[in-house]
C-alpha cells in the first residue's frame, strides 16, 4: 500500500490545472517552467521537504540496525490496516530481528519468522515526510503521537515511523517480486556493490537523459535528486545530455563520483539516542560554511561557485525534478 499524497497530487492533479501543456513543456530541458510545477518544485528543494537520499536512508538503517538487530520486539504496532492484518496473522511481538538494511530509499527491517511461517521483512519509504526516530523507553518523545505510523519496541529501545507514507510487510519471495525496491546489489553504499556492473547498468539507458538515469534506483540505488545535480556539476557533465554519450571513463567517473560522494555522507557516527535524519550537514563541497555544502542544489539564480555564471534550475524527466546546474562548467557535448 502506498500512501503518496503529496507526490500523486503532484503527478496526478498538474496536468488537470495546466491543461498538460506545461508538464509536456517540463520534458527535454533546459526549459525553465514558471507555472504551476515549478512552485510545488520549489518548495519541495528549499532544504525543508526533499526526498532523504540514500545517505540518509543509510544512516537511519545503521542506527536502527545497532538498536534492533539480535533483539526480540516486544511490542509492534501501526495505524496501518494491512500491517495491523499482517500483525494479526504472525504477531511480530515475540520475533527476533534479524537485519536492518537500506536499499536505496527503503528502509527494510527483517524479522525472524516463526517455525512453519514465512518470515517477514517491513519495508518503509519516507518520501518527503517520514523519519524513524530511535527513543530509549520511558524517553520523551519529541514528535506528537498522532504523527506516529509504526511503533517497534525491544526490551532496550522504542523505535518510531513517523509519518512514514509507504510501509508494507513483505516474505522474502513478495520482495523479490517488489519491483519498486532495488536488489541490494545496486545499492551505492554496499560492500557488495559493483562498479562495472553499474556502469553497465547506466550504459543501458544510451537514449536517455544522464540526470534521469541517475535517479533509476536499479541503476545506482541511493542517488536521489540533490546527489543527480551535484554528481553532473562535480564532472562538468551536462545533465541533459545523453548517456550514449558519456566516454567510458566519463561512465566510471559517474558511478565512483556516486560513491564516493554517498559514502562521505555516512560516515559520520550517529550514535545509539535520540535519531532524526532530516540530512541538513549533507555535503558535496569541501566547505565546511554548512551555507555552502552543495555546488548547484537549490542555488538557482547564485553564481557557480567555479566560474560565477548564474546557476540554472529546470524540471526535468517524466516525474519533472528539479535539475540545477552551470551552463558555463556544464555544457552539452557538441556532437
Ligand atoms: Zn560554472
Amino acid at each position: 500500500m502506498a500512501f503518496s499524497l503529496p507526490l500523486l497530487f503532484f503527478f496526478v492533479c498538474h496536468p488537470s490545472r495546466s491543461g498538460g501543456s506545461a508538464f509536456a513543456a517540463s520534458y527535454g530541458c533546459p526549459i525553465v517552467n514558471t507555472g504551476w510545477a515549478s512552485q510545488v518544485a520549489a518548495s519541495n528543494t528549499q532544504g525543508k521537504s526533499t526526498v532523504p537520499e540514500g545517505d540518509t536512508i543509510y544512516r537511519s538503517a545503521r542506527a536502527l540496525g545497532r538498536a534492533l538487530t539480535g533483539k526480540t520486539i516486544t511490542r509492534f504496532e501501526s495505524g496501518y490496516a494491512l500491517l495491523v492484518r499482517a500483525n494479526d496473522e504472525d504477531p511480530i511481538a515475540g520475533q527476533i530481528v534479524t537485519k536492518v538494511e537500506a536499499r536505496g530509499k527503503w528502509l527494510l527491517i527483517h524479522f525472524s519468522g516463526r517455525e512453519g511461517k514465512p518470515a517477514h521483512t517491513l519495508v518503509t519509504h519516507m518520501l518527503m515526510s517520514g523519519s524513524w526516530h530511535i527513543y530509549r523507553p520511558g524517553e520523551r518523545w519529541l514528535i506528537p503521537r498522532s504523527d506516529v505510523r509504526i511503533q517497534l519496541e525491544t526490551a532496550d529501545f522504542v523505535a518510531l515511523a513517523v509519518r512514514v507514507p509507504v510501509a508494507k510487510m513483505h516474505t522474502a519471495a513478495s520482495l523479490l517480486r517488489d519491483r519498486a525496491i532495488p536488489p541490494a546489489t545496486s545499492d551505492v553504499l554496499r560492500e557488495s556493490f559493483n562498479p562495472d556492473d553499474a556502469v553497465a547498468r547506466l550504459m543501458s539507458y544510451a537514449d536517455e537523459e544522464l540526470a534521469n538515469v541517475l535517479l533509476r534506483q536499479k541503476v545506482l540505488a541511493g542517488v536521489g535528486n540533490v546527489y543527480k545535480s551535484e554528481i553532473c556539476f562535480l564532472l562538468a557533465l551536462s545533465p541533459f545530455r545523453k548517456v550514449g554519450t558519456l566516454t567510458p571513463r566519463q561512465a566510471e567517473d559517474v558511478v565512483a563520483t556516486a560513491q564516493r560522494l554517498l559514502a562521505a555522507n555516512v560516515l559520520e557516527d550517529s550514535g545509539d539516542g535520540i535519531v532524526t535524519f532530516q540530512g541538513k550537514n549533507r555535503r558535496t563541497t569541501r566547505n565546511s560554511d554548512p551555507g555552502a555544502n552543495v555546488w548547484v542544489y537549490g542555488r538557482k539564480g547564485k553564481p557557480c561557485r567555479r566560474c560565477g555564471e548564474l546557476i540554472q534550475r529546470c524540471l526535468q524527466g517524466p516525474q519533472a525534478r528539479s535539475t540545477y546546474w552551470c551552463p558555463h562548467c556544464q555544457p552539452l557535448p557538441v556532437l
